[in-house]
């Protein structure tokens, strides 16, 4: 659940709270067609797939690949930062 007035709506023009609050909530769902597709989806098929880039990412000396992009693998935001700072340190060498 989202409580908005934590970082967004939550005040008025003068600057005083709001008297009322709005929330959202998330749902996880299936990914079909026509939806962003945030998250890898680790499965065998992908990660099979996956495999076969990461042989032909391995070939590359000017290239790094990380991320949620470059991993194919679940991410959040503190766990990918660390991953770069780590891989950054180790390049750095
Ligand atoms: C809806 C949503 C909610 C989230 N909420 C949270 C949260 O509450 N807390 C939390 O910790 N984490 C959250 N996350 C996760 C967090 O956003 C990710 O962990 C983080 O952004 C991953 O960083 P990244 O660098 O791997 O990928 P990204 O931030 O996705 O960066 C990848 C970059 O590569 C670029 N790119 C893609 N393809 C190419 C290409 N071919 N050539 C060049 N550039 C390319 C993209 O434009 C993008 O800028 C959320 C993610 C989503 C999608």
């Amino acid at each position: 659940i989202i409580e908005h007035k934590w970082f967004e709506f939550g005040k008025d023009e003068e600057g005083n709270d709001l008297s009322k609050t709005v929330i959202s909530r998330e749902y996880s769902s299936e990914w079909k067609v026509g939806d962003e597709p945030y998250y890898p989806v680790n499965d065998a098929k992908n990660g099979e797939l996956y495999q076969k880039y990461r042989a032909l990412a391995d070939k590359e000396t000017k290239v790094t690949f990380g991320g949620r992009l470059g991993e194919y693998k679940y991410y959040d935001m503190d766990a990918v930062i660390d991953s770069a700072l780590k891989c950054a340190s180790q390049m750095l060498k």
